[in-house]
């Protein structure tokens, strides 16, 4: 009859109602018929409550989560001047993805080289023009979409998006194009920034 796990602090393993275990913080339980149901942790009957410890985590927001995907998907970049990376989501749905590479069936710049004009690679198709362009090739409709893309679009990408219905723009950091923060005001598309380095 005593107590057999270390630290067990009531003389019995069977008590006969139910007993309280102060080291494991469990309860031995039998049901309403005396069927026993054996130690409890206090949880499962709503005491305590303590949650899972991966529970107390803080969960990660959906900009956040869309972005870190944007990051992965600038993995695929084919230019090593800046390696961006675009995905375009509507009702936490993603319905496209870019980054910015050659036109299809053309040599990369990781491969030949870039092709310069004045101070910039004019190589690749830019991630946010891939991504619309990927859903116009297989008929997704992005109107009232939300844009994710890893550096602030240019003047031309912005124009672009802009058309095709794009009503938000989360970008990470910002490049080189102060005229779209000005415009999308204009055209009453949202411009948001997450700065990593500050959370958000
Ligand atoms: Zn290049
Ligand atoms: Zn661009």
């Amino acid at each position: 009859m005593s107590g057999s796990g270390a630290g067990a602090v009531l003389n019995t393993d069977d008590p006969l109602r139910g007993a309280f275990d102060s080291y494991t913080f469990r309860y031995w339980m039998r049901n309403w018929s005396g069927t026993r149901l054996g130690w409890k942790p206090m949880r499962s009957f709503g005491w305590g409550s303590s949650p899972p410890s991966s529970a107390m985590k803080k969960r990660k927001d959906w900009d956040s989560y869309f972005m870190d995907i944007a990051t992965k998907v600038a993995e695929r970049a084919t230019c090593d001047r800046k390696h961006v990376g675009a995905v375009i989501v509507r009702d936490k749905t993603i319905l496209s993805t870019g980054y910015n590479g050659s036109v299809r069936g053309l040599a990369h710049c990781d491969d030949i080289g870039h092709l310069m004009e004045s101070t910039h690679c004019v190589r690749t198709v830019h991630a946010e023009a891939n991504a619309v362009a990927q859903a116009a090739k297989n008929g997704v409709a992005i109107g009232g979409s939300v844009l994710y893309v890893t550096a602030s679009p240019c003047w031309n990408c912005f124009k672009l998006v802009a058309n095709a219905g794009v009503i938000r723009i989360v970008y990470k950091e910002f490049y080189r194009d102060s005229r779209v923060m000005e415009f999308a005001e204009e055209a009453g598309i949202q411009m948001v920034c997450i700065d990593e380095k500050n959370g958000r």
